[in-house]
């Protein structure tokens, strides 16, 4: 059963690689929650050739970040399709601007943010599982071939459509995306200090049940097995 007093309002902050993706294909199932991931919308919309993704796609294929103002627009109307319910980000926002935007969006919306979650996972693992990372690129779901393989190589498990390997995880362009987060990640926290709390691992495994304690105690939600459409 859920117990929803408090719908979630998370935000999940983390290098690239730290499992931001993976923690919220969990969450989404214990909670029911919304996943808006900044990165999958943006690599739907590059794939899909929409005006954003035109945009974007110099930015993204250098492991550079796109220019706030598209971020901004892309996910308020994301939120606004959300609705009332539970929901996270993912990837975004990524630099003050973009926090200072958000904040704006919810103070209208009225859906003030209850946690934010900064994952702390070693630089040094998060290389390998790059390399090593398959993704659903219309769904975004993700796959490592050394410890969570597809069910049948190369396919998602759900659709059975292809998977693919993200253009932006090779060494060069990763050491890039790696850098920018170096810059931003400090006052990005910092922005959040009153909310924030840093659960730390070396695995998905190790950090997601930090993570399911904290929305338990601090929102009062329990888990249980839930579908959502997003
Ligand atoms: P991971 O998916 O492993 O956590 P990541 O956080 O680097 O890695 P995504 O969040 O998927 O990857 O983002 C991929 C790219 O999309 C970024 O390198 C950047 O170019 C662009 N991007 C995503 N979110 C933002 C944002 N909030 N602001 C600016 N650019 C963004
Ligand atoms: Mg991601």
């Amino acid at each position: 059963p859920i117990n929803a007093l408090q719908p979630l309002r998370l935000l999940l902050l983390g290098s690239p690689g730290s499992g931001k993706g993976t923690q919220s294909e969990r969450l989404k199932t214990n909670f029911g929650v919304s996943h808006l991931s900044s990165g999958d919308l943006l690599r739907k919309n590059i794939n899909q050739h929409s005006v954003i993704g035109q945009q974007a796609a110099d930015f993204v294929a250098q492991g550079k970040l796109v220019p706030d103002n598209l971020l901004v627009s892309l996910v308020d109307r994301e939120l606004a399709q959300v609705g009332g319910g539970n929901w996270l980000l993912d990837g975004f926002p990524r630099t003050v601007k973009q926090a200072q935007a958000l904040d704006k969006t919810l103070d209208r919306l009225m859906q003030p943010l209850n946690l934010v979650i900064n994952l702390e996972v070693p630089e040094e693992v998060i290389l390998g599982r790059i390399m090593d990372r398959w993704v659903h690129i219309p769904s975004g779901r993700v796959y490592n071939l050394s410890y969570n393989p597809p069910r049948v190589h190369g396919l998602d498990d759900i659709t059975g459509e292809p998977l693919s390997k993200r253009p932006d995880d090779c060494p060069d362009v990763f050491r890039v995306r790696m850098q920018q987060h170096k810059v931003m990640a400090d006052p990005l926290l910092n922005h959040y200090s009153k909310v924030a709390i840093t659960v730390q691992g070396n695995t998905s495994d190790e950090i997601y049940p930090q993570i399911e304690r904290e929305i338990v105690n601090r929102l009062g939600l329990l888990p249980g097995a839930h579908t959502t459409s997003t």
